[in-house]
């Protein structure tokens, strides 16, 4: 049975653009299954399909701005769930 893939792959800031490396989980298919930031001072941002990050220091409300700015039809894909 295929196993899991584990990359480091870097991500950066949704906010503002800071890059961080993120351990990236990714399923045989290439799908995305977990990511962790491996650097300090940032967090993943929960997102089915794609390693989002972000600093501690924005707020919840920055980074809902930003991912409607980057991602416009996101809210209508998580819909789909
Ligand atoms: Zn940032």
């Amino acid at each position: 049975m295929a196993e899991n893939r584990k990359v480091v792959e870097p991500h950066g800031c949704i906010v503002c653009g800071k890059v961080y490396n993120m351990l990236v989980v990714y399923s045989p298919e290439g799908n995305l299954v977990n990511c962790t930031p491996t650097d300090s001072g940032g967090h993943r941002v929960p997102d089915q399909d794609r390693p989002l990050v972000a600093c501690d220091r924005h707020g919840e409300s920055q980074i809902e701005a930003a991912l409607a700015k980057h991602y416009p039809g996101r809210a209508a894909e998580e819909e789909e769930e």
